[in-house]
This record gives structure tokens, C-alpha cells and sequence, in this order.
């Protein structure tokens, strides 16, 4: 019999500011291979939780499992090495380089040997090669050789999707894809999220319920630092308790 993996799975996971619990006893089950939400109101200890995911906070008690693998205390780099990407709300480009290059020198940096002065024509071309796919999925092909600065604000965080690609994690996080994007930008973020996904785990944290609805195969709902809810998005959004924390807000 095989049960579904679980690609990461905390227990009674807190985090602590100065007695302050902002994550407090959390257990979290994200299936391998599906796509799941974090929501909650503000202050509910999203940023916190992915923080601590990805090893940028130390864990003040509880653990941190990645697919069986126990990962609780581990520097970020080494947790980033096991096969975990993050993204960031505030996207950091080099203004002059194109996305191409951006998405080269990504891949380049994964190389076990990192970046090197010399590299052979064929290595350089199947970075290339890849690269243009990259570019292409993430719908930049038309502005592959512009300098970053140029981009549109949808169109940088389409190019930092594209980075985070490059790193081919098994496990993604990303806060917040849709953030301060209109419409268009928002189902195009979407239609990428579930491209990108393929073959990977993806947790991800937003505000907006119609990105949660679209996307998550599960949500976990937290309040003050703890789980509220866990459930697909029809069953938490339906749960009373749910609705409650929100018109609190
Ligand atoms: P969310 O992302 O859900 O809005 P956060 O994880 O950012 O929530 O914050 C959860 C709580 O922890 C908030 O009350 C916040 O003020 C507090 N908090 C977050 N980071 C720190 C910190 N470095 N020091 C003290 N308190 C913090």
C-alpha cells in the first residue's frame, strides 16, 4: 500500500519574539505534488510560518519534516540545497541585465561547481537553451534581451518566477505571487503558478481568495499564530469559524 508523501509536515511548531508566540503549535500536512494555500489576517503568522519553512527563522519548539527528512535548525542554505525555493515579495533585479541573463546566471549558480569565469561553448549553450525555455514559460519571450529595469511590475515578478524555476526545487514557496497586481496580471500569475507546479510542490501564501480558490488543492487557515482551519478551499471557506476571523479583521 502506498500512501500519499508528504513533502513537508511540522508538529507543534512555534515561533517566539520575545514570549511573543507568533506561530504557535502549528501542524501542517503539505502532500507531495499538490498545491497549498496559507491564508489569514493580517498578523496571523503567514510570513512567520514560511520564515521558518525555509530555515530564515530559527524554530523556537516543534519540528520540521521535509519528505520523511527531519530539517528542523538547519541553515537556509542547506534547506534551499535539500530542494526548497522561496520567493519574495520584494523582487531584487539587476536593472541592466536582460531576463535572460538573469535566468543564466541562475542557472549557472545551481551548477555543483557554481559560477566559473570559463565555461565551454556547449555548457554555455545548454544554459541558453534553457534559459529560452525558462523565458518562454514564464512569458518573457518578447522582452527576453530588454534590461530588467524596463519590465512592468507584472512582468518582473513573471521574471522572478522564472528564477525560482531555474533553481528546479522540489518544494516551492511563494509568498504572495499576486501582490498589488490587477486583474490580467492576477490570472496570468495563476495560469504560471500551475505551469510552474508540475512535478513540484508549491505552498503558497495570499490574500486574494480568487488566486486560493483557483489554485489550492488544500488551505490551512491560521489565526494569532495557530491553525483555524484545514480543508479544501469550499470546505474552510464554508467553516463558520473561518468567516468569523474574517469579518474580524
Ligand atoms: P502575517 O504574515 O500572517 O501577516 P506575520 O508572520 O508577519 O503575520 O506576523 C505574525 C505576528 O508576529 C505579528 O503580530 C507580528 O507583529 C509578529 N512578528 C513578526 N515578526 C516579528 C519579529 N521579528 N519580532 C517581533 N514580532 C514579530
Amino acid at each position: 500500500v502506498s500512501t500519499p508523501q508528504l513533502a513537508l509536515q511540522t508538529r507543534g511548531l512555534c515561533k517566539e519574539f520575545r514570549g511573543f508566540r507568533a506561530v504557535s503549535s502549528v501542524d501542517l500536512d503539505v502532500h507531495e505534488g499538490s498545491i497549498h494555500a496559507l491564508v489569514g489576517p493580517n498578523g496571523a503568522g503567514k510570513t512567520t510560518l514560511f520564515n521558518l519553512l525555509s530555515g530564515f527563522l530559527s524554530v523556537s519548539e516543534g519540528s520540521i519534516e521535509l519528505f520523511g527528512r527531519d530539517i528542523t535548525g538547519l541553515a537556509p542554505e542547506r534547506i534551499a540545497h535539500l530542494g526548497v525555493a522561496r520567493s519574495f515579495q520584494i523582487t531584487s533585479l539587476f536593472e541592466h541585465l536582460t531576463p535572460l541573463e538573469h535566468v543564466e546566471l541562475a542557472l549557472q549558480g545551481m551548477t555543483r561547481d557554481g559560477y566559473r569565469f570559463w565555461r565551454s561553448d556547449r555548457s554555455l549553450r545548454r544554459f541558453r537553451a534553457r534559459a529560452d525555455e525558462l523565458i518562454e514559460e514564464v512569458g518573457l519571450a518578447a522582452l527576453a534581451d530588454r534590461p530588467a529595469g524596463v519590465l512592468a511590475y507584472g512582468q518582473k515578478r513573471a521574471l522572478e518566477m522564472a528564477l525560482v524555476a531555474a533553481l528546479n526545487p522540489k518544494v516551492l514557496l511563494l509568498d504572495e505571487p499576486t501582490a498589488g497586481m490587477g486583474v490580467e496580471d492576477v490570472d496570468r500569475t495563476i495560469e504560471l503558478v500551475r505551469r510552474i507546479s508540475q512535478g513540484r510542490t508549491v505552498v503558497f501564501v495570499d490574500h486574494n481568495m480568487h488566486v486560493v480558490g483557483s489554485l489550492a488543492d488544500r488551505v490551512t487557515v491560521l489565526q494569532s499564530g495557530a491553525v483555524l482551519a484545514e480543508g479544501t478551499y469550499d470546505e474552510v471557506r464554508r467553516d463558520e469559524r473561518v468567516v468569523t476571523a474574517y469579518l474580524g479583521e
